[in-house]
């Protein structure tokens, strides 16, 4: 039979409790589920690639079904390398959800063949954002709500 395989695209800078949620929200779904980091050109990132791979990697260091991976270009491009169907999103609010309608409608027209499957966040995690755990991280101020302990104890801030 046919795997069934997800890509779970993001920036990841750096991944959080939200993202490790949605994960594991969909590992009944899916036969693999691929977590790549987008070398998006056009962001800052506060952690550099190889830092952000190590971060993912530990994340999910106990989940069989998960791999790790980082690309350059177009998700669908990506996904059909992977020979992968499924393009999977978290939702936090219907800011994510406008926006992620836009996304999704236009990698449809990119290629028919992937679709994206929206998940929502667990309640706890909804107000959890990669931008202000950055802010939080440059502060030193203390993040631990929002990231496992062991990602925690891999960041350092130059
Ligand atoms: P991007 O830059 O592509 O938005 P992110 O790393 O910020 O990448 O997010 C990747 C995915 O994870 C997106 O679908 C985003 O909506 C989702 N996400 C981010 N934070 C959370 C959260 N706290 N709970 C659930 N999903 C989240």
């Amino acid at each position: 039979m046919k795997q069934k395989i997800a890509v779970f695209p993001g920036s990841f800078d750096p991944i959080t409790l939200g993202h490790i949620g949605i994960v594991e929200k969909a590992l009944p779904l899916f036969d693999k589920i691929i977590v790549a980091i987008g070398e998006n050109s056009g962001k800052n990132s506060l952690f550099s690639l190889d830092e952000k791979l190590k971060q993912v990697h530990t994340a999910f260091k106990k989940f069989p079904k998960v791999e790790v991976a980082s690309y350059k270009g177009l998700t669908v491009d990506f996904c059909h390398h992977q020979k992968a169907e499924f393009i999977l999103r978290g939702l936090r609010d219907v800011k994510d959800f406008e926006f992620e309608k836009s996304i999704a409608a236009m990698n449809a027209q990119l290629n028919n063949g992937i679709q994206s499957i929206f998940l929502m966040t667990q309640p706890e995690f909804a107000a959890i954002n990669s931008s202000i755990v950055r802010e939080i991280l440059k502060n030193k101020g203390d993040a631990s709500a929002f990231l496992p302990n062991e990602i925690l104890k891999l960041i350092t801030i130059k």
